[in-house]
Parts: C-alpha cells; structure tokens; sequence
C-alpha cells in the first residue's frame, strides 16, 4: 500500500568515511534531496559537497549526547515524507549491514512510506582494504565472516556461531571495541588459536586511520597500549599477514597529516583532490571569495575593444572565467581576440585559456607580476603599445607601472575582486590551539591577510607552507613563522615541498 502525495526515502550507504568511496548512485541521490538525515559516522564533506542546499538533521551520537531511540528516527522518516519529496537517509557504510537499516526500511513499509535503498562500501570489507588486507585471497581465505562484537546480551547465548574457529575464513568484527576482551575470549573459547593473525583497523578510510597487528591473544593488549578509539574493526585469520606488503594507504607521502587549504572556494577543491591524493586531509578554510567586478561598464568596454590592444595579460584562471562571462552575455567567443596577443601569469591561467581555445603568446618562467613584465619587455618593444591587463581589483601595482615605464599605454581593468571570507574562523582557531592541525597553505598575499584578521597568529603546531616569497614575505610581516616556501612558485611545486618535508621526517621517524 502507497500513500499517494508523499515522498520517497532513499536509504543510503556512504560508505565507511573517504568521501571518494561514495557510490555514483548515492551522489545523484543525495544531488536531488531536499532533506537528509545523517549518522554520526558519516564524512561531514559527503553532505557539503554532493547536498548542499539540503536540510539536515543529525542523529547520530556525538559528544556525549544520546542517541534518539531506532523507533524516533523510523518515525522521524516516516513523518518527512509527508514533507519532503526526497528524504534521504544517508548511513556509514551499507544501510543493511549492522546499520538498522533493515528496520527502518520496515517501518517505511509498514506506514506504506514508497522507499529505495542505495547500498554502500562496508567498512568490514573498505577499512581492511585500506589497510592492505584482503578479507579474501586465493591461498589464505576463502570466506567471511561479518559479525556484531556488540551484540543484545540477552541473545548471546543463541548467537555466538560466529566466533566458532573456521579454517580458511576471516573473521570481521563489528562493533567489538567496547566488548574486544570478551570478544576475543569468544573466538578462543570458538577455537581459534591465540597465534592467530589479527588487526584492528580504527577510523579506516579516513585520513586519522590507525591500524595494530599482533597475534589474537595479544590483540586487545596491543589496542590499549596505542590508544586506539572507535570506530574500529577486529580482523582475524590468515590474510592479516599481507599487510606488511600491501598497506598502501598509510604509506602516501602526506599520510595523516591535516592541512589547512587557504584558497577561494572555487579553486579550493582542486588543491583538496591533490592532498587528498597525498594521503593527507584537506580542512577548507577559503578567507576569500570571488566577487563580481567592481567596475563592470569598464569591463564590458574593454571587452568590446579586445581586438584594438596589442597585448591582453591575464593573471589568474578567475580573470579568464570572469571575462568569458561578459563575452557570452554579449554571444560572442573566442574570436573577439581576433590577433591580439595574450599573456597568462604562469600555466594555471593558460590552461584556463586553452579550456577556452586560446594559446597564450607569452607565460613567463617564474609566475609573478614582475615577471609578467619582464617577459613583455623581452617580447616586444613596448613603447606606444595598448597593453590590457584584466585581473583582481587587488592585483599589485608593480605590473602596470612596469609597463608604463617602457612606455606602454595600460589599460588596468578590475574583472573582479576577492573578498574576505571568514565563515568558520572559530572553529579552525579551536582546532590549531588543540594542536589538530600540522600545516596551513598560503597560495597568495591577500589569502594570508585575510586568514590573520579572521583567526590570528596562534596556529599551535601547525607549520606554515607559502606558494612563493612574495607570499612568505606577506606572511611574515604579518607576525607568521614561514617553514616552507615552494620552489616553483606553483600549487603542485608547493605540493612537492611538503612532500620532501614530510618524507624527510617520517625517514628519521
Ligand atoms: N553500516 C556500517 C556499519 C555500522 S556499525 C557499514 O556497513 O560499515 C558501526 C561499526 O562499523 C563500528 O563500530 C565499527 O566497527 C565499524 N566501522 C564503521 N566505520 C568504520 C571505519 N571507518 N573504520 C573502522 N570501522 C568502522
């Protein structure tokens, strides 16, 4: 029986935390919701980026505060379908495995509620996975076991079957942290040996994942003695012993380290995908974003005049997407820059322009404004030349005077400006003085001032990481130790510093 008029609930998995191993399904889900419904577990980022304009209601438990009982939330979903058209229930790792999953799709089809369930990667099979063990392998494991560690005591004793020794399988605990004595004395008392092989995996996936290794009757000591937390899974049999040449995970360059990211939003998750490519976790903290031109009649003449300039110079891909919108409200494109001869600042800003079907002329060596100007001057004699520079309101007043200087005709027009942005500012100065965060990336001088008015000059023990020494100059002279600055002055030369710093330090660690 179906109501008619109400919505439908999507039971889906998030998987078990890297928001990479969201399914498709679940992004196109989670694309349309109007409301979703999470769990304690659920990566943060997941509901950010793929449902950001959904309302959200937590029920998990977090920090102290109770969990509301499985009946109120089947209740609560039920009651949003009357509401909602999409309802999603987004649940760490598969809905159906150790999730209640199972139950509130019942109660939906109890009350007639139409559902759909979206399965996702379960943490039993994704953490031990990114901890370099495969539940299965030909010679050593050959089935699997998924059990509750955490089961309703007054079933115990019917529902132990689990922990019965079984040659050839691997045993995957749910759930056992709390009980992992008594868990494990079930498996011994099951019949597995105490020499067995066993790991427990906590916080698999995500950046903070922790793994110990240690033969099943030392397993819980071993535990303790690293301080593991939950979310964390036991693992036992044979295939633990793979790890040694298959952890992959913990072994990228920027393994667990948390960093930072100072860029505008739109430029941000490009950085993010990289680190997070690294190993590392990407905290988003943008200080800027991108506002429109504040002189926008001087843009559209500009635009309109493109081809009577000599050289248009573009200093960012934000110049380049801001300037493509003028030309299109006006329907036109590439061909408005008819024999002009453009400069791009560094290849970020070319690449945006090759997106677009233009082949920069000049891209300078190093990626500065200085530099921008010196490779003018070795192009061309300036003298008596139209030079159109369309960048930030905020650009530096270096490259126009240079170009006057040799004698050019320069027009400076702003196609946008980059505003402060300091949503989140308590939270990340909460996180640097608990000394949660090892790095800060500055990608540019206006990113650096803005972060300092927004959260201060206390980072704890985060260490400062600076694109090039027009940045790193900015930051000091704003009260900021520098411990890094790139090489090349480009996100990926930044990127490749901290890699030699961080690999230099886990060699002597
Ligand atoms: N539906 C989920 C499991 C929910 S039960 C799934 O399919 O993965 C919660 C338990 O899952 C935790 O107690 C822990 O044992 C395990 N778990 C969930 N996420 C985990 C992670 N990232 N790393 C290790 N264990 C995890």
């Amino acid at each position: 029986m179906t109501k008619r008029g109400t919505g439908t609930v999507y039971l889906v998995g998030a998987g078990p935390g890297d928001p990479g191993l969201l399914t498709i399904r679940a992004a196109e889900v989670l694309s349309r919701a109007d409301v979703v419904v999470t769990d304690a577990l659920v990566h943060p980022a997941i509901v950010d980026r793929y449902a950001p304009r959904a309302e959200r209601i937590d029920v998990g438990k977090r920090g102290g505060r109770p969990s509301p009982r499985q009946e109120d939330i089947n209740q609560l979903l039920v009651d949003l379908a009357q509401r909602y058209r999409v309802v999603v229930r987004l649940k760490g790792g598969d809905p159906f495995v150790f999730g209640r999953g199972g139950e509130e799709a019942e109660a939906l089809a109890k009350a007639g509620v139409p559902f759909e369930v979206v399965p996702g990667i379960t943490a039993g099979v994704a953490a031990p996975a990114y901890a370099g063990i495969p539940v299965t392998h030909r010679e050593l494991a050959s089935w699997v076991v998924l059990a509750t560690g955490h089961e309703d005591p007054h079933r115990e004793n019917v529902r132990t079957g689990w922990a019965t020794y079984a040659p050839g399988a691997t045993v995957v605990v749910y759930m056992g942290m709390m009980r992992l004595r008594a868990n494990v004395a079930q498996l011994e008392r099951g019949g597995w040996p105490t020499d067995t092989p066993a790991a427990v995996v906590a916080w698999g996936t995500w950046p903070r994942q922790r793994t110990v290794v240690a033969p099943l009757g030392q397993i819980a000591e071993a535990v303790m003695a690293a301080g593991l937390s939950a979310p964390a899974l036991l693992v036992v049999g044979d295939v633990v012993r793979l790890r040694d040449r298959l952890a992959w995970f913990e072994r990228r360059p920027l393994f667990g380290q948390r960093v930072v990211v100072t860029r505008a939003r739109a430029q941000a998750s490009a950085l993010r995908a990289r680190l997070e490519e690294l190993g590392a976790e990407a905290i988003e903290f943008p200080t800027i974003r991108i506002g429109p031109s504040p002189e926008p009649e001087r843009v559209r003449h500009a635009v309109a005049r493109l081809g009577t300039y000599d050289w248009v110079v573009f200093t960012s891909g934000n110049g380049v997407s801001e300037v493509w919108r003028y030309l299109e409200a006006e329907g036109r494109d590439a061909r408005a820059f008819g024999e002009v001869r453009i400069a791009a600042i560094g290849p970020a800003t070319a690449a945006a322009l090759a997106e677009h079907g233009l082949r920069a002329d000049c891209v300078p060596e190093r990626y500065d404004s200085e530099a921008v100007a010196t490779a003018l001057e070795a192009r061309d004699t300036l003298a008596g030349r139209r030079v159109l520079l369309l960048r930030a309101r905020e650009g530096r007043a270096i490259l126009p005077e240079r170009l006057r200087r040799a004698g050019a005709h320069v027009d400076d027009v702003s196609v946008y400006v980059i505003e402060p942005d300091a949503t989140g500012a308590e939270d990340l100065r909460r996180e640097l003085e608990a000394g949660a965060v090892d790095w800060v990336l500055f990608t540019a001088s206006s990113t650096v001032r803005n972060f300092v008015s927004a959260v201060g000059t206390r980072l704890g023990r985060a260490r400062v990481a600076a694109i090039g020494p027009v940045t790193a100059e900015t930051a000091r002279a704003c009260g900021l130790r520098v411990d890094v600055t790139a090489e090349e002055y480009t996100i990926d030369g930044l990127l490749a510093s901290l890699v030699q710093v961080g690999g230099a330090e886990r060699t002597v660690a």
